[in-house]
């Protein structure tokens, strides 16, 4: 396909902001797209490879801007001004294509198959000489593209496509396109979805109207899923209020999921972002392998680091460094040793059992792990009608230094990717949120060349909206625990626009943050404030979509005001 029939529809969404037309520009482009340009799909989201795939782009700012100088003969000083000038490197590319290459432009024709062979190059190269080689695959495209095209080009090269197209865009698109927007169809089609995470493979059965096969579609050992989340609520008793009785009750172990997958002798690690994590744990490896029977199995766990020495359980930020760690993994096991507790199984030799009862896929867990502690256990569970008994258990989890219970749904089934009502958690009233940085503020003084003041938001409908600015919590010194400069170095490489010592920041980087109090403001955008925020921890874990929500910050807002007025 022409890349340029690729960017008209990015412009036609960039323009109109309606959700409903933006559905509408989708669902048309969808209807006409051949089965056999599918693949234009990952592009149309800014990615090369289905969202499971762990390749990415991985283009820094600083090489796109190379290449960008390369491709125009301009010298980098130069873009880097203008960039800080107009703030979208995009629009940079776009202007300097316009002024500089109208008399080189060249015959070729950019093909949406061009763009992807070359930018599925990048991936695979490493090591001596792989800047030189991805700059001469990066310079090809951009010189034979026009203004408009490469203003996308470098969009989709440093992953900030701008186009503002969200997951349910996509699936309403779909199901416009090929069912009349049916709401069962929506539905089966969000599911699809969610199982495979291949917009390719979903878009290829909807475009044959099969909804029968795309009920069909289904997990697959080997492939990440989705994870289920859980809803919060503020004590056991509203928990069997909404549950029901009897209800299941575990440990909510403070740590990191997993999902543990296993098939013959081939064990492989996911965690929530869909990353390979398998060989940062050689021990959660091994302990699956000789301690949980059978052939072929999916688990969801919770992974937990204990103190070696005490054999206390550690909060999360103890063991965090241990999920990106690609070097000195030996040793770092031996100092942060975990526990794997798993609380969920939605396959078991051979079938996917999502659709199946948590009772009866609890019942398959406690079957085939043989529970060792310190190396992995089922999660400690009682199933209960009686609400003191379900208390009781509550102190022990928080006695033995975890984090609170989760509340199950005996009937329910496993729904990847969802926020669901039959899985609640409830921790004792802690005042924390999960929160992603969008941009930061250059420090002046000691902290000069370092970012040391970092915006914070909150997420709603695909949104990020501004709730504080943080700068407590965070260490001068590196061995103390998480330093500027650490940060610094990290979310450099995501900074989008630079005006003076203002920054901002892909929404990629995920903190846990304590606070005092929740204030209404209207200097931010989400019209929320934090009072006295803290910085406790980087959640390298998490997807930026699952950061708080501005309804659960109002939640929040309210509970408090609640408290005040009884407490
Ligand atoms: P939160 O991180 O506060 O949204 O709480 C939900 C998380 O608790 C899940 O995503 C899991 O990572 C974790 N968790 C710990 N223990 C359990 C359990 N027994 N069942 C389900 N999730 C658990």
């Amino acid at each position: 396909m022409l890349y340029s029939k690729l960017v008209e529809i990015y412009e036609a969404l960039s323009a109109n902001t309606k959700r409903l037309e933006k559905t509408k520009i989708l669902a048309d482009f969808l209807k006409d797209l051949h089965e056999s340009d599918k693949e234009v799909l990952y592009l149309m989201l800014g990615q090369i490879y289905p969202e499971y795939s762990e390749k990415k782009i991985g283009v820094s700012h600083q090489l796109a801007i190379k290449a960008l100088a390369k491709a125009t003969a301009t010298n980098e000083k130069e873009i880097v001004k203008e960039w800080k000038n107009i703030g979208d490197i995009g629009k940079v590319a776009e202007k300097l294509i316009k002024t500089k290459k109208q008399s080189t432009l060249d015959s070729h024709v950019l093909t949406t198959e061009k763009i992807l062979n070359n930018l599925r190059k990048l991936p695979e190269l490493e090591g001596k000489g792989s800047v030189e080689k991805k700059l001469s695959l990066i310079v090809e495209l951009l010189t034979s593209a026009s203004s408009l095209e490469t203003k996308y080009l470098i969009r989709t090269l440093i992953e900030d496509l701008r186009i503002g197209i969200q997951d349910s865009t996509i699936k309403e698109a779909l199901s416009q396109a090929f069912f009349d927007k049916d709401k069962e169809a929506t539905k089966i089609i969000e599911s699809a979805l969610d199982k495979s995470n291949d917009l390719a493979v979903v878009f290829k059965i909807a475009k044959k109207g099969r909804l029968k096969e795309l009920e069909k579609v289904s997990i697959e050992i080997g492939k990440p899923i989705k994870v289920m989340l859980a809803q919060k609520v503020k004590n056991i008793h509203e928990g069997f209020e909404a549950l029901g009785k009897p209800v299941a009750i575990e440990y909510k172990y403070d740590g990191f999921r997993l999902l543990i997958h296993k098939k013959d002798d081939n064990v492989t690690l996911f965690t929530r972002r869909l990353e390979n994590a398998t060989k940062q744990f050689p021990e959660v490896v091994l302990y699956v392998k000789e301690y949980v029977k059978g052939d072929s199995f999916m688990l969801d766990a919770e992974i937990v680091g204990y103190d070696k020495k005490t054999k206390e359980y550690q909060p999360f930020q103890a063991i965090s460094q241990r999920i990106k760690r690609k070097h000195d993994i030996e040793k770092l096991k031996n100092e942060l040793p975990v526990e794997i507790n798993v609380f969920d199984i939605v396959y078991y030799n051979g079938k996917s059992l999502i659709n199946e009862p948590f009772e009866k896929r609890t019942a398959i867990l406690k079957k085939i792990i043989k529970n060792h502690p310190y190396k992995i256990i089922a999660a400690k569970q009682i199933i209960t009608k009686d609400e003191k008994k379900a208390e009781e258990f509550y102190k022990k989890a928080l006695k033995d230094n975890q984090e609170g219970v989760m509340m199950k749904k005996l009937q329910a089934v496993y729904q990847p990717g969802k926020r669901v009502g039959h899985m609640l958690k409830i921790k004792p009233e802690e005042r924390d949120l999960d929160l992603i940085i969008i941009g930061a503020e250059y420090g002046k003084g000691k902290r000069v060349g370092w970012l040391s003041s970092f915006i914070l938001a909150c997420y709603d409908n695909g949104k990020y909206l501004e709730i504080g600015k943080v700068g407590t919590g965070i260490k001068e010194k590196t061995e103390q625990g998480v330093s500027f400069d650490e940060l610094t170095k990290k979310l450099k490489l995501y900074i989008i626009e630079e005006h003076g010592r203002e920054v901002r920041i892909k929404p990629k980087l995920v903190v846990s943050v304590t606070y005092q109090e929740i204030q209404k403001s209207p200097t931010y955008s989400s019209g929320f404030a934090l009072r006295f925020p803290r910085f406790t921890a980087l959640r390298p874990d998490r997807n930026p979509s699952d950061i708080a929500t501005l309804s659960e910050v109002k939640k929040d807002y309210e509970k408090q005001k609640r408290n005040w007025r009884y407490g």
